[in-house]
């Protein structure tokens, strides 16, 4: 008789199957940012600070990069001497320092941006549910995350203050945005939107309770 088949926890498939998927993404970022002339980690601090028109400190940019206050301070004075970004004093805090990125940078951004990995071309040739239920997920994810402080805050819908999930009846268009004021279905969730603003812990919970409830309705 055979050793009855027992697989590991569905979680922990889940963890294997996002492993392998960093790995090609790793892969892919290497061949990004060889492409735009700089490494991994000196391309996300660029992609980062694009878009963000007051900077981060180096606190804040090791806390989004999940590295160390030295690393991140390594990589961003290669990034100053390539001229791709400059510090400027906080105009609110006198004593503090904020990185923002050059026209340089940004055109480094965009030649980094232009090469679709191999991940980009898996996930895109998913059909269109599969690539919203994914999204969706990966959503649920994300907010666990944040919610354990094992990252800090992204810029996603589900929290921010200007997210009202389910408020049409509209099943293409259910979501609205109130900092634009128009209505968007799932599949236009963001993941980092530059108008994002953190709600409170409280608002966050309540918006994550309406996006989830509504999302799976009982018995759905
Ligand atoms: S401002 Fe951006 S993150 Fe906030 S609800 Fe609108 S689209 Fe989503």
């Amino acid at each position: 008789m055979g050793t009855p088949f027992a697989a590991p926890p569905v979680h922990a498939r889940i963890v294997e199957a996002l492993e392998r998927i960093a790995t090609a993404l790793r892969a892919d970022d290497w061949v990004r940012a060889r492409s735009a002339g700089v490494n991994p980690t000196q391309l996300a601090i660029l992609r980062l600070l694009d878009g963000r028109g007051p900077g981060w400190t180096v606190k804040e940019l090791s806390l989004q990069l999940g590295v160390s206050q030295p690393t991140a301070t390594d990589s961003i004075l290669a990034l100053e001497r390539k001229a791709l970004i400059e510090k400027r004093t906080d105009p609110v805090d006198g004593r503090a320092v904020r990185i923002v990125i050059t026209g340089a940078g940004r055109a480094v951004v965009r030649a980094g941006g232009e090469a679709a990995g191999a991940v980009d071309r898996a996930t895109a040739a998913l059909d269109d549910d599969d690539q919203e239920q994914l999204l969706v997920q990966l959503v649920s994810v994300i907010r666990q995350l944040q919610e354990q402080g094992a990252i800090p805050i992204q810029r996603m819908c589900v929290s921010c203050p200007y997210f009202r999930p389910y408020a049409h009846a509209d099943a293409a268009k259910p979501h609205h945005c109130n900092f634009v004021d128009a209505a968007f279905g799932q599949q236009d969730l963001r993941i980092d939107c530059r108008d994002h603003e953190t709600a409170d812990p409280s608002v966050r919970a309540a918006t994550w309770g309406e996006f989830h409830k509504d999302h799976h309705p009982p018995g759905g």
